[in-house]
């Protein structure tokens, strides 16, 4: 591949991971950055809970992407398609082609369709929702208008997902809905792992909540089939024995993978599910010392976050400048978080690293585990300003 233009640094994918690694890059004198990202909207997912609680309007989660770009980086309005990292070189859908010295990626998950097929038509059904399928406005919808004694459904994949921990904002959230309005709803969560999040004091509190809210937990579960017009899925647990649950409403969280572009380029090597195959204690490239890789799409060994993105970012750009001068790489332990609201206005932090270890960063007299009515206000209003004045302008 020849290129058409070249960068110092090329970032692939302006979401969190993309736009903060720029912005730190080019505060710390980073001159020639560029950023390929296709969408014009950029947003802040983890207000999409609240969206999907009632509790937020979507437009307060949304920006431009011109206007989250940061300033002396250039914006490449278009996806990229292929990388040759042998060249050095990344393809995009338009044809242009663009070198670089070092390369980020940070492109996010997609909805594993081999693992469940038939989700795009699942959303396009008025019994369907999902916070995690830029669908939160219609889970509140659906929230709003079951009818007594309807059948809700969520769900919960295997790995990878985007912040485990907030699959179950949805879940809480209504529950306080129907609670606060007198609603008797069926609750079901299926969740395909035998423990939520592997933090063992975490789980225990967080299944303990839906057994205070009388809900069904299939554990070991997958979910194989949807049938829209039925309103009915299929479910397969760890024998493969299969049974179908019917709903009334559905927050669907379907199981994830890393892009196939990644996979065709040969950057997912061993990693699971096509995610990127980095070395996850220096976020670097396993097989190529100048391709870097943070977020959800990342093969991290630890649950993806926005949280644990603030970490992972801060040491990337890091690495990244200390190889091109021969220094010692930092390491990265994992540090992340699963916020999830246990009721209205109650939220549990859930910090935790790489070996399940709770970390918190609050004072040690405080139980990290009790759900509190401040860490929902900072979750619902603080970390939204701090996401858009400091972790996107690489200061955080
Ligand atoms: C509903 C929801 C709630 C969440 N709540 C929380 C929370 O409360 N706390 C928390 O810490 N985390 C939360 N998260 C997780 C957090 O939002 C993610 O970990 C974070 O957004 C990951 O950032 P990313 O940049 O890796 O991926 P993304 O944010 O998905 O961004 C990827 C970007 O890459 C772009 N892209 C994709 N393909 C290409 C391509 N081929 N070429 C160029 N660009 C491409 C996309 O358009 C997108 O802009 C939540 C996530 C969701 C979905």
């Amino acid at each position: 591949m020849v290129a058409d233009g070249s960068y110092d640094v090329l970032v692939i994918g302006g979401g969190n991971a993309g736009i903060s690694a720029a912005a730190r890059l080019i505060r710390q004198g980073v001159e020639d950055v560029a950023v390929i990202e296709p969408q014009q909207v950029h947003t802040y997912r983890p207000l999409l809970s609240y969206v999907g609680g009632g509790q937020a309007a979507l437009q307060s989660a949304e920006r431009t992407q011109r206007s989250v770009t940061p300033r002396g980086c250039d914006w490449i309005r278009d996806s990229a398609v292929a990388v040759d990292a042998a060249q050095g070189v990344v393809e995009c859908a338009s044809g242009r082609r663009y070198g670089y010295r070092d390369l980020i990626l940070g492109p996010g998950l997609v909805p594993d369709t081999d693992a469940l097929p038939g989700v795009d038509a699942a959303m396009a059904t008025s019994s369907v929702a999902s916070n995690y399928l830029n669908q939160a406005e219609e889970t509140w919808r659906l929230v709003q208008e079951i009818a007594p004694h309807g059948r809700a459904v969520f769900t919960l994949p295997r790995p990878p997902v985007s912040c485990t921990g907030t699959t179950l904002k949805p879940l809480f959230l209504a529950a306080a809905h129907w609670h606060k309005t007198s609603r008797p709803v069926d609750i079901t969560l299926v969740i395909d792992r035998h423990r939520l999040l592997g933090v063992p004091d975490l789980d225990d509190r967080l299944l303990g909540r839906c057994h205070e809210l009388g809900v069904h937990v299939l554990r070991d579960t997958a979910v194989t089939a949807v049938d829209p017009g039925g309103q009915r899925i299929t479910l397969a647990d760890n024998v493969g024995a299969t049974r179908e649950l019917p709903y009334d409403m559905l927050h669907l969280v379907p199981p994830f993978r890393g892009p196939h572009w990644i996979e065709a380029s040969g950057l997912a090597g061993r990693a699971p599910h096509g995610l990127i195959d980095i070395d996850p204690l220096t976020l670097q490239h396993r097989d190529h010392a100048n391709v870097w890789a943070a977020g959800d799409a990342a093969a991290v060994d630890t649950d993806p976050s926005g949280g644990a993105l603030r970490r992972q970012i801060a040491i990337l750009v890091d690495n990244l400048l200390a190889a091109r001068t021969g220094k010692r790489l930092d390491t990265y332990d994992g540090y992340t978080v699963a916020p999830v609201t246990t009721s209205a206005h109650r939220l549990i932090p859930g910090e935790f690293d790489r070996s399940g270890a709770i970390t918190s960063s609050l004072p040690s007299f405080i139980d990290p585990l009790a759900a509190r009515r401040s860490a929902w206000a900072f979750d619902r209003y603080g970390l939204p300003r701090s996401y858009w004045n400091l972790i996107l302008k690489g200061r955080l």
